[in-house]
């Protein structure tokens, strides 16, 4: 199984996984809620960016202060804890 560090890694590369490693990396979601808190954070910051993209135009504040708001509801929703150690 490999560790919250290495998911944290794997997440945040977006690199194609062999099947066995994306196996390795469903399972250990399911059960380590850290490492899934951080992969729900980083969807949210990736759609945002996507979003920000497609526009290609110039993003009014109020719209950011939108995705600061809505970003800062889900993280205490969800418990910010991005930099979390390994729990061994
Ligand atoms: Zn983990």
């Amino acid at each position: 199984m490999p560790s919250c560090k290495e998911i944290s890694t794997i997440l945040s590369s977006h690199q194609e996984l062999p099947f066995y490693k994306k196996v390795q990396l469903h399972i250990h979601l399911i059960l380590c809620s850290q490492c899934l808190k951080y992969k729900k954070q980083l969807d949210l910051i990736t759609t945002n960016m996507k979003k920000l993209y497609e526009k290609k135009t110039a993003v009014s504040q109020a719209e950011i202060d939108k995705w600061k708001e809505s970003y800062q509801e889900f993280l205490i929703q969800n418990g910010a804890n991005v930099n979390h150690e390994d729990k061994k």
